[in-house]
């Protein structure tokens, strides 16, 4: 069995449209979605994350504003800005490039954002909406994990689904989300014992752990859906995965590749968080009811 290679990149274009005839129609209403996304020190992979949103953000038409502080500024210099932005009506997402310096408390600066501009999701209290089935702004990779499978009409509902990695951006988001779907979840991390003994089970396999080749042909069931998360620079300074694309290739049913799969998702589902939450402005508008009946 060869795979079906999953091209993450034409999906993003395609919901990135989607995203596009919403901007339109809210710019209708009056509104323009607006993201401010707030960056501190100097980490380059950041500077490429960041200026990889912005260039979405103009692609989409959505208006973007990026708060620059240097790596030794202070917390409170940067909760003051989010404080602000909070209060202003023309930005409807703020997101914080992580990682932080280490002076700051994290989950401190996180739940200053308000939870209503939440859009990568990481406010406890978008973290308690997932838990209960409610969910406010799915963390965008997950997000885009579910959009890919959807795309391919990869139902999950009583499949076998192992998620490789538990961090609280993606492998937990992801399991949660997968659950809600109605999948039987396994998530493993760095302690799972004979990892292997897992995967191999699963019907659909999520991988993200930052690990190149953690995952061999072996370790993978024939006709398996393999989703790579994982994005890791080798020495030669190539992209992969945490997937043996070409090993696995040969098994799966479908694969995603790295770069080109879940990478182009997470930015496109960042724009339709905002783009969301612009629209959740608008039709709580005063007035919005009238608005929408004449
Ligand atoms: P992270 O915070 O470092 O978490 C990695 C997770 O993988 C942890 O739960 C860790 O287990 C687990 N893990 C590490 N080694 C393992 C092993 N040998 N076997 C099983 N599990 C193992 O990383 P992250 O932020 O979740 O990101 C994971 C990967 O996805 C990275 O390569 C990152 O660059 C990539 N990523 C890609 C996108 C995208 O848009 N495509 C977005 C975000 C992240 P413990 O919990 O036990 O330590």
């Amino acid at each position: 069995m060869v795979a079906k290679v999953i091209d993450g990149k034409a999906l993003a274009k395609k919901v990135r449209q989607e995203c596009s005839v919403r901007v339109n129609e809210l710019a209708a209403g009056g509104v323009r979605p607006g993201l401010a996304v707030i960056l501190v020190g100097e980490d380059a992979a950041s500077k490429v994350y960041v200026n990889n949103k912005i260039k979405a953000c103009i692609e989409v038409g959505l208006h973007s504003e990026v708060y620059r502080f240097p790596g030794d500024a202070s917390e409170a210099a940067v909760i003051a800005e989010i404080e602000r932005l909070n209060a202003d009506d023309t930005i409807h997402g703020i997101l914080v490039q992580l990682p932080l310096p280490p002076q700051f408390a994290l989950r401190k600066v996180l739940e200053t954002i308000s939870r209503d501009k939440d859009v990568d999701g990481f406010h406890l209290y978008n973290v308690g909406s997932l838990v209960v089935g409610d969910t406010v702004f799915p963390p965008c990779t997950p997000f885009g994990v579910q959009r890919i499978l959807e795309s391919e009409n990869i139902s999950v509902q009583g499949q076998n689904v192992v998620v490789v990695g538990a961090s609280n951006i993606v492998g937990k988001p992801m399991a949660l989300m997968l659950m809600q779907k109605e999948a039987t979840v396994a998530i493993c991390h760095a302690k799972t014992r004979d990892l292997a003994q897992f995967t191999i089970l699963a019907d659909i396999l999520v991988v993200a752990a930052g690990k190149p080749n953690l995952i061999t042909a072996p370790m993978v069931k024939t006709g398996a859906v393999v989703i790579d998360v994982g994005i890791n620079r080798l020495a030669d300074g190539s992209l992969v995965g945490d997937v043996d694309f070409h090993g696995v290739k040969e098994k799966a049913s479908y694969i995603t590749s790295v770069p080109g799969g879940v990478g182009p998702m997470t930015v496109t589902m960042l724009m339709w968080n905002t783009v969301q939450s612009a629209e959740r402005f608008l039709a709580a508008r005063p007035g919005a009811a009238l608005e929408y009946a004449a």
